[in-house]
């Protein structure tokens, strides 16, 4: 990796141009994948490259991480496999039998891993609704709470949480603040300027953005003791990304500002037309403005509402299903922030336990045409209901 000529550039600069990196040897502008596992020691048995061993230690995936880094403002970034494997590296990161607040409103897999698996590594968790500031105030313990973790727009119900709020109770209890900042992106939202300590995405999504790798980012505040064990628990338990995918990731950066501000766009307008539609009773979307957390959104967020939304059918859950099974272009898959448009009946998919009601499907918008997709839901709703 050479030298960063992007200095203070904006996000899109930074993102278009991966911070400007040229080749050394070939001077290529575009970078290679660099697949070694193994590295050259030095003849005075160091190793001053900084490279050793390929599971902690891969230029791909630095140069991936510093992008993530510049965009999000932090001190550092981590890739790992998956967005799964970040979050959980965080829990895990945290001292045996350490108290957690994670919201009731969440990426279902990571809270069912809070409920089920987490407690077998002694972990505590209470499960809160984090957008009601009073309700945390409550569940935090001083001095024994250690992360209180947020999803915000957070999945499938897109509620809203105040991060800069949170992150006040949290830090005066003693606690950090982890922000699951998939949807929003680090286009749309800086979760660390707004006190959050750790950031974390599921690059599978946005930051990737064609739905062909699977990856998980973490972005740290600041380099502590923390940040330090986290990095522990993904060398040791090998919780990294391979080369390359992190190289289709570097690639899938360099658009995340235009993808992200015209999948948002799209979200807006199929917002607004879906909410005068005869079958839909409620559609979901922290863009409206009568959503409950529309005013932090507009606080926090930046230039746009992100590209998830949700819509409840008059039919309900026989309406929902039926609809998804009609559409033509909208693709009916689990999954979000690729260029295609997503559509998923999402009760099914989580089960049990999850707050999201049976009548609901979960529109993912991508990069079509916002008027094509309306026309194809339209149709597809209209004959749900026949
Ligand atoms: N967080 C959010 C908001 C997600 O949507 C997902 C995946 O759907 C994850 C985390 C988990 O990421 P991954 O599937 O990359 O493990």
């Amino acid at each position: 990796m050479g030298e960063h000529t992007t200095g203070q550039a904006k996000s899109r600069t930074i993102a278009a141009q991966a911070l400007g990196d040229i080749e050394p040897t070939t001077k290529a502008l575009v970078p290679p994948v660099h697949v070694a596992t193994t590295f050259i020691r030095d003849p005075d048995n160091q190793y001053r490259s900084g490279f050793v061993y390929g599971r902690p230690d891969n230029a791909t995936v630095r140069h991936a991480e510093a992008v993530i880094t510049a965009l999000e403002g932090a001190a550092e970034t981590l890739l790992f496999g998956s967005g799964m494997a970040a979050a959980t590296a965080v829990i895990m990161a945290l001292e045996p039998g350490a108290h957690v607040v994670a919201p009731d409103v969440m990426y279902w897999a990571l809270r069912n891993w809070l409920g089920n698996e987490a407690p077998r590594y002694g972990y505590r968790v209470s499960i809160v609704d984090t957008a009601d500031l009073a309700a945390l105030r409550a569940a935090v313990r001083p001095g024994e709470t250690r992360l209180v973790w947020l999803e915000t727009p957070a999945n499938p119900l897109w509620t809203v949480s105040d991060i800069a709020a949170v992150a006040a109770i949290a830090h005066a209890a003693g606690a950090r603040v982890a922000v699951d900042s998939t949807v929003a992106t680090p286009i749309l939202s800086h979760p660390i300027a707004l006190g959050a300590d750790i950031v974390m995405h599921s690059a599978t999504k946005y930051l990737n953005g064609h739905s062909d790798v699977v990856g998980g980012a973490l972005a740290t505040a600041r380099s502590d003791e923390l940040w330090a064990r986290i990095k522990s628990v993904r060398g040791t338990h090998g919780a990294i990304l391979g080369p390359f995918e992190a190289w289709l990731l570097l690639r899938g950066l360099r658009t995340l500002e235009l993808r992200v501000r015209a999948q948002a766009e799209t979200a807006m307008a199929l917002a607004t037309s879906l909410e005068r539609h005869p079958e839909v009773t409620q559609v979901l979307y922290p863009g409206l403005p009568h959503c409950p957390g529309h005013e932090i959104a507009r606080r926090q967020m930046t230039g746009g509402f992100g590209g998830m939304l949700s819509i409840r059918l008059k039919g309900g859950e026989r309406a929902a299903v039926a609809a998804a099974a009609r559409v033509d272009l909208w693709k009916r898959a689990t999954s979000l922030g690729g260029v295609e448009s997503l559509i998923e009946h999402r009760a099914s998919v989580e089960g049990p336990g999850s707050p999201c009601p049976p009548d609901l499907l979960r529109l993912s918008a991508g990069l079509e045409d916002p008027e094509d997709l309306f026309s194809d839901l339209d149709r597809a709703l209209r004959a749900a209901n026949q």
